[in-house]
């Protein structure tokens, strides 16, 4: 089997962001060594190696993997792909950790007067590399510094729906920049998503729960869902004080929505201000929405600001009731 990873030259001559970013993936888990070959496609001269096989391909993104194997070659868009289905192939499983080797109930007992970094650090320490925070782009940026300041390589991915604010794009990659960290954007599928959009309408959501469920789900929670099944623990930025819904939030939960897998929730017992505190104090760059009223954001046509006094939940899905308002992401867990 031979690895060739194409990488992209962009015009003014410098390394594609993307592709510096795999690069140094790729380096962090000691797999370069599986890569038998990089060539460029260098956007400077159509002859280049990495132009030609892009065209011989039909691929229009970089960078991509080729894998040959028995005279036959197989593209990989991205790297998550390749190390599902290439570099982790024929390995031994892991072994995983699950809920039943924990007593969540002596733990929760024991963090529940701990700080958000000693939850985290005990969650880095039982489960890295298979544990990773899902970061929304709001202010649960907060547990992005706390979690880089212990483990700078501690995994960090978002949802990319698709539907976000620009300001909401804006904040990854400055918290990207700032940390020097590699953030996994995780998508949608994209034929789901076309065919859904054929059904119902680009803003389906507006019509009904039912349709905003289901944009939820194709958006949100099948990506997220298959984010996690390569994990053995997630890393939310919930609190008690967010919502009618998550009064009875748990420092430790077993997350039987997404197969019973542990959810860390560090900030479950700080308050809106609490966070802000951390956020100021630390210099965290944050969403800069959140200075033009929103205390809550989404997806761009889902969220709106709320007028001062208003429940912070009250701009998310405001058309519907509020006991109803969540995506689906975070429910049902013991
Ligand atoms: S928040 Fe709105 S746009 Fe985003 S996935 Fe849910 S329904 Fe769709």
């Amino acid at each position: 089997m031979k690895i060739t990873l194409v990488k992209k030259i962009k015009e003014d001559g410098k390394e594609c962001k993307k592709c510096l970013q795999v690069t140094e993936r790729l380096r962090a888990g000691d797999e370069l060594r599986f890569i038998d070959k990089i060539v460029y496609a260098d956007m400077r001269d159509p002859d280049s190696v990495g132009l030609r096989l892009a065209k011989e391909h039909n691929i229009d993104i970089a960078p991509f993997f080729i894998v040959e194997n028995e005279g036959t070659a197989s593209i990989y868009k991205t790297y998550m792909e390749l190390k599902r289905k290439v570099l982790n192939k024929g390995k031994e499983p892991e072994k995983k950790k699950t809920s039943k080797d924990f007593d969540i109930e002596r733990l929760n007992n024991e963090f529940e007067a701990k700080t958000p970094q000693e939850l985290l650090e005990w969650g880095l320490k039982e489960f890295h590399p298979c544990i990773a925070l899902a970061w929304s782009g709001a202010e649960d940026v907060a547990v992005v510094d706390m979690l880089v300041k212990i483990n700078p390589k501690a995994r960090i991915f978002t949802l990319d729906t698709g539907r976000l604010n620009p300001e909401t794009y804006d904040l990854i990659d400055r918290v990207r920049e700032r940390y020097g960290i590699d953030i996994e954007v995780i998508f949608p599928d994209a034929a789901e998503v076309e065919k859904m959009v054929r059904e119902h309408g680009v803003n389906l959501f507006y019509q009904s729960v039912e349709n905003r469920k289901l944009c939820c789900n194709i958006r949100k929670v099948q990506p997220l869902k298959r984010m996690l099944s390569t994990l053995d623990a997630w890393i939310t930025g919930l609190r008690r004080d967010q919502a009618v819904t998550r009064t009875v939030l748990k420092k430790i939960e077993v997350d039987e929505n997404f197969g019973g897998i542990i959810k860390l929730n560090p900030l479950a017992d700080w308050s809106h201000k609490d966070v802000w505190d951390y956020i100021h104090k630390n210099n965290v760059p944050y969403n800069e929405l959140h200075d033009r009223g929103y205390p809550s954001i989404g997806c761009a046509p889902c969220s709106r600001s709320v007028k001062p006094g208003e429940d912070i939940r009250a701009g998310r899905w405001w058309w519907e009731f509020p006991e109803g308002r969540e995506c689906g992401l975070h429910v049902k867990s013991k």
